[in-house]
């Protein structure tokens, strides 16, 4: 018997079917794992006439999705964009994803996710979840209210406003702050409405192969006791890797140190390693979403965001996901927002000043930074936001305002100062199909991983609802 606490980064074997006492269920499709991923597969595969088994680790389902702030990635023109008056095509929505989450514009992933997005959009509100169609103009975040449709990836800010029309995809369920509680809500009460068999205090421990290397189910500890599950299709549906720390220490060591890693403990990277065991190759291990909320309010973004050598690194005004990547993975957590007096506010995640100076010069040097490098930035940035302009990131002019007037102010943004938040994307190689591909390419019989099991779209930087679309 496989040890689960042994060795958590290793590939995990399977049990051979001939190790099979017997078996005690046996169903069509088995899903493995109840948050937003599972729960889709089951009722699509219940609804399309297959029996369903579906094994849920807690108690009653939900996953890491019902703590999520439940936006949703969708669009090429649903009637949510519609309604709230914007026009999308699914090329525009497959060539601006292409840009931003770093895949190749024909990857067939991306083409099926942007040519069913529709679909999945009219999908999920015929399975209960209300979405209005009214824009929230405050990017990455989820509405207050219950606008439906906001800016989360970076569409209406450089680099990519200026080589696609900028459209909001991000939807998000008619309820006020964060909706991933009331997406699972739905979700749930679709696979209870469905004929599918759900068993909590399920664990999935083991995958079982036939001679061939076919997965023909799972080996499981439902309330306490072992038992077989024998499927025809085997869907892994169990969440990530974010609470796995020995996974995310040989990937992306920098999740370690955050104030907050996005997940729930269940994120144990056992789907990968089950993958892993039967030959599955994995995708973009060190890719990790990273939010640097220094929004709301949207005015902060007139502010000047440094690294430790007193530079800027990216527009301020982009979404705080990519803000946050740059500032974590690419500066490595060594960054300070500044500002002058008039600029300065207390933001929504209640960021204050750590050093206030007279001079620039002077605030550079309380900060540590190298001698001379903050003025010369600032210089360089206020003249050229006496026209408007910001040559070096292009920001938008709307919040291009030069920092002139005195006393002025930084943040300690370096990782042990403030808030982080971030998970890992990489997963498991799977087709549009979301067959699990092997290192070879070929897929292995009966096996699919969805979710955030399979790698992200996302290989570079992310968009907010891409895990949950
Ligand atoms: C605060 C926060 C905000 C976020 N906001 C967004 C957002 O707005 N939009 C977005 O797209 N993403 C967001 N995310 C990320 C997103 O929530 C997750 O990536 C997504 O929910 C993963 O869904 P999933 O179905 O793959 O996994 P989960 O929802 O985690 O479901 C996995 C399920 O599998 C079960 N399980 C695990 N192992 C086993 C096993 N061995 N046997 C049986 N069951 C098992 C778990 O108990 C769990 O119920 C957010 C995350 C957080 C934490």
């Amino acid at each position: 018997m496989t040890d689960l606490s042994d060795d958590l980064i290793a590939p995990l074997p399977p049990l051979g079917v001939d190790d099979v006492p017997g078996w005690d269920h046996e169903t069509d499709v088995l899903v493995v794992g109840l948050g937003a991923a599972g729960a889709a597969a089951a009722i699509a595969a219940a609804d399309s006439g297959q029996r369903v088994v579906a094994l849920e680790r807690t108690g009653a389902g939900g996953g890491t999705s019902a703590m999520s702030g439940g936006i949703l990635y969708l669009g090429g023109g649903t009637s949510t964009q519609t309604d709230a008056g914007f026009i999308d095509s699914v090329e525009e929505m497959q060539a601006f994803l292409a840009e931003v989450l770093g895949r190749d514009a024909d990857d067939p992933r991306l083409a099926a996710y942007c040519a069913g997005s529709v679909e999945h959009h009219d999908w999920l509100l015929a399975h209960g979840l209300p979405v209005r169609g009214e824009f929230w103009p405050e990017p990455g975040m989820e509405p207050p209210g219950t606008e439906g449709l906001v800016f989360s990836g970076g569409e209406n800010a450089a680099p990519y406003a200026g080589r696609h029309r900028p459209v909001p995809r991000g939807h998000v369920a008619a309820t006020p702050g964060a909706t991933g509680g009331f997406l699972m809500e739905c979700l749930l009460a679709a696979v209870a409405a469905t004929d599918a068999t759900v068993l909590t205090d399920a664990r999935a421990e083991q995958l079982v192969v036939d001679a061939d290397g076919a997965v023909v189910g799972v080996r499981a500890r439902v309330d306490g006791v072992v038992q077989h599950l024998r499927a025809g299709r085997t869907v892994l549906a169990a969440g990530g890797w974010a609470y796995n720390d020995e996974l995310v220490r040989a990937h992306v060591p920098a999740l370690l140190d955050i104030a907050w890693r996005l997940g729930t403990d269940n994120d144990d990277g056992w789907g990968l390693r089950v993958c892993q065991g039967v030959g599955a190759g994995l995708e973009s291990l060190g890719t990790a979403e990273v939010a640097l909320p220094i929004t709301p309010p949207r005015r902060m973004v007139r502010c000047v965001l440094v690294n430790a050598q007193g530079e800027r690194f990216v527009n301020e005004d982009t979404y705080f996901g990519h803000v946050g990547q740059a500032a974590l993975l690419e500066q490595g957590g060594h960054v300070f927002m500044v500002m002058d007096e008039p600029r300065y506010e207390v933001n929504m995640t209640g960021m204050r000043a750590t050093w206030v100076c007279e001079t620039w010069d002077e605030l550079g040097a309380e900060m540590g930074l190298p001698a001379g490098a903050l003025a010369a930035t600032m210089d360089a940035y206020n003249q050229a936001a006496a026209a408007g302009e910001d040559p070096a990131f292009g920001k938008d002019p709307e919040f291009v305002v030069p920092l002139t007037e005195g006393p002025f102010g930084a943040i300690d943004l370096r990782v042990a100062a403030t808030i982080y938040a971030g998970f890992p994307l990489g997963g498991v190689t799977v087709d549009e199909s979301a067959r699990v591909l092997r290192t070879d390419g070929t897929a292995v019989p009966g096996l699919f991983a969805v979710g955030r099991v399979a790698s992200s779209l996302a290989a570079a930087r992310y968009c907010s609802g891409i895990s949950l679309g």
